[in-house]
């Protein structure tokens, strides 16, 4: 796997390492994941000036803007998502600069990653080529209308706070699959909407704090 910034490359691992750890301590028990984030090289996800601080349990920015979540939401999202069972097909909305989108890609057959803003997404592509998945695709487009040309989705993350979520997303789940986001505006919390056979079902769980889900492109 991609390790640049090779000068911290032996450091990273061992700070993987200890950032997996804490991930386990702050109650992370989905061994699944734990071992997604421990292959993925987070420190190649941010700037190069802010790469010894990757590991940290912190949000950092990524430009545009916007910041990449911290470890934990990404491994808590991602437990949410997994409910203890492998998936298929995943869309993620919010691309970002991708980590949490190549930490999915070790938990899903296909991951469909949508992203609004343009440059942000052209780096991000850059970046994920090296890794060589095979089972990403990534979309300039705005994520709120889903994808419904390759729909159902076993799972939707969106990493982005959104209070309403559009019902033809809703409809884009297959029945027994589950979306994870951030529900909210100023005072947010993680959601899971489950859909079962008879409609959807709510849950409410931690705060969270994420950049708001907005509507349209940036870029072309
Ligand atoms: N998981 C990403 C999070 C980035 S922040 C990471 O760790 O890097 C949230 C991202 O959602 C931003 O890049 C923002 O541009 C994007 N976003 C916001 N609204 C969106 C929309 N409607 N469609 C697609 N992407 C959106």
């Amino acid at each position: 796997m991609n390790t640049h910034h090779s000068g911290i490359g032996m450091t990273s691992q061992r700070t993987r390492v200890r950032m997996i750890e804490r991930l386990r301590a702050q109650g992370i028990n989905d061994e699944v994941v734990l071992a997604a984030m421990n292959a993925v090289p987070r420190h190649v996800f941010v700037e190069e000036t802010l790469a010894n601080r990757a590991y940290d349990d912190v949000a950092l920015p990524i430009n545009f803007g916007q910041t990449i979540s911290n470890p934990f939401v990404v491994a808590r999202m991602s437990e949410l998502l997994r409910a203890g069972s492998n998936l298929g097909r995943v869309l993620e909305i919010g691309t970002g600069c991708g980590y949490q989108t190549a930490v999915l890609a070790q938990l899903a057959q296909e991951v469909y990653s949508i992203e609004r803003i343009g440059p942000l997404l052209t780096r991000t592509r850059t970046r994920l080529r090296e890794f060589r998945f095979s089972n990403v695709r990534l979309k300039h487009a705005d994520g709120l209308l889903g994808l419904s040309e390759v729909a159902p989705f076993d799972g939707i993350i969106m990493t982005a706070a959104t209070t309403h979520v559009p019902l033809s997303l809703l409809e884009q789940l297959a029945v027994g699959g589950r979306m994870v986001f951030p529900k909210g505006s100023q005072e947010q919390y993680l959601c899971v909407i489950e859909r079962n056979s008879q409609g959807y079902a709510e849950t409410i769980l931690d705060e969270a704090r994420f950049v708001p889900m907005l509507s349209g492109i940036v870029g072309n």
